[in-house]
């Protein structure tokens, strides 16, 4: 975890800093002799480190080792208010924004109507996000995390069909306007990643976060960490085909899950069994037939069963591949989870290769603030984890979590440290 270079003594100070920092964040509560076995580094330079951490107000003594028989070690954790990141949750008609502080705790929420489909959408959101960063104002702000139901690559440049955005330069255009560390991601993998730092996630390695609702998502973490794959595409679960020659998917195929189980296939099949009328919304369809399937309609039930037979068998097939400990089921499809969850666990199970049985499975209430906190643990995870994305930016974070950048970087991407040396912090 240490980076070992040649360098200025300030250098290697920063450098040191970063990676005790980073270890308390990610193992902390941890004793001094503990991050200088970790660290390979001497207990004189632990020391001095620590000392420098906690005079800048970035960590403190949390708790004491249990004592055998010697004295017991003081233990270090990161202090939860000395820095805020803000997150995102773009939606096709309005923003879910959230300021969390370094524990991932809620500050502030608040949802906004936004047009993506505008052509100049990425200029109002960045007017958005200047008005949050200043609400913000006073605070060490690490970054901004962005959550967007799309793929993203690594870049931050996102294609989003139901946003409408196709290869559109978020990333990059965001950096240059705002002048922070702006990290972006499928909204799926932003919800892995809170639940892995802060949610149910944090007592399991390997787990599988699957979104059903509008579309069917999937976020991977395996190792401990979110898995993107190779073009941050990873987890487009929604797009596995599951009946040959089945219905017309939004991507083009035919037979996609998300064809078959997504709420405007649910809506389909409530209009072809005479259950729905044809020319309602999609929202109010998808309500009047769960409120169906409360009352007892055995056709909207069959429906949502059949979803949920057909989810299971897919679940099914994930377990198979990826041997997770847990699964996770949440998204605005989950209120009527009480219609699909029998024939769902019977298909799980059917479908399980025997000695891969018992993954527990739960379902988690869904909330927009959840998956723009979801976002602004991109940022979070960023300054503990190995970089995801590009590199540069996540190591824009670590930078000013550890207070070398000193000055607001008003559009530029270079700051002056304590010592008037120029860090590169980010780039465009
Ligand atoms: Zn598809």
């Amino acid at each position: 975890m240490a980076r070992l270079r040649r360098g200025s003594p300030a250098l290697i100070r920063d450098l040191n800093r970063s990676a005790v920092l980073a270890l308390i964040g990610t193992q902390g509560p941890i004793s001094r002799a503990e991050i200088a076995r970790r660290l390979s580094l001497s207990a004189a330079t632990v020391t001095e480190v620590t000392r420098d951490l906690v005079a800048d107000g970035l960590i403190r003594v949390v708790d004491q080792a249990p004592s055998n028989g010697g004295r017991p070690g003081l233990l270090l954790g990161l202090v939860a208010e000395a820095a805020q990141a803000l997150g995102v949750k773009i939606a096709p008609d309005h923003l879910a924004i959230v300021r969390v502080n370094l524990d991932g705790e809620v500050l502030a929420g608040r949802e906004e109507s936004f047009d993506a489909l505008a052509s100049d959408a990425v200029e109002q959101l960045a007017g958005r996000l200047r008005a949050a960063i200043e609400d913000a104002a006073g605070t060490r702000l690490l970054g901004i995390g962005l959550g967007v139901a799309g793929i993203v690559d690594a870049r931050g440049i996102v294609e989003a069909p139901i946003l409408g955005w196709r290869q559109v330069a978020l990333g990059p255009t965001l950096r240059e306007q705002i002048g922070l560390p702006v990290l972006i991601d499928n909204d799926v993998n932003t919800l892995a990643v809170a639940e892995r730092l802060y949610g149910r996630g944090r007592e399991a390695e390997h787990f599988l976060t699957v979104t059903i609702g509008r579309g069917v998502g999937l976020g991977i973490v395996v190792g401990g960490d979110l898995y993107r794959g190779a073009r941050g595409g990873a987890g487009e679960f929604g797009h596995v085909t599951v009946v040959a020659d089945g219905p017309r998917c939004t991507c083009g195929k035919h037979g996609c899950l998300e064809a078959l189980v997504a709420d405007p296939a649910l809506v389909r099949q409530g209009v072809e069994a005479g259950l729905l009328a044809p020319d309602g919304s999609l929202a109010a369809g998808i309500e009047r037939l769960r409120a169906l399937a409360d009352a007892g309609d055995p056709g909207a039930r069959r429906i949502f069963a059949q979803a949920g037979a057909v989810l299971g068998r897919a679940v099914g097939g994930l377990i198979n591949v990826l041997s997770p400990q847990l699964v996770l089921v949440s998204g605005e499809g989950t209120s009527a989870w009480p219609h699909l969850v029998g024939a769902f666990e019977d298909e799980v199970a059917r479908g399980t290769f025997a000695p891969l049985r018992g993954v527990a499975i739960e379902v988690d209430p869904w909330d927009d603030a959840k998956w723009a906190r979801g976002a602004a643990a991109l940022v979070l995870r960023a300054t503990f984890s190995a970089p995801l994305y590009e590199r540069q930016i996540e190591d824009s974070v670590r930078d000013r979590l550890a207070g070398v950048v000193t000055e607001p970087e008003s559009g530029q991407r270079s700051g002056h440290t304590a010592r008037g040396q120029i860090l590169v912090t980010g780039t465009a």
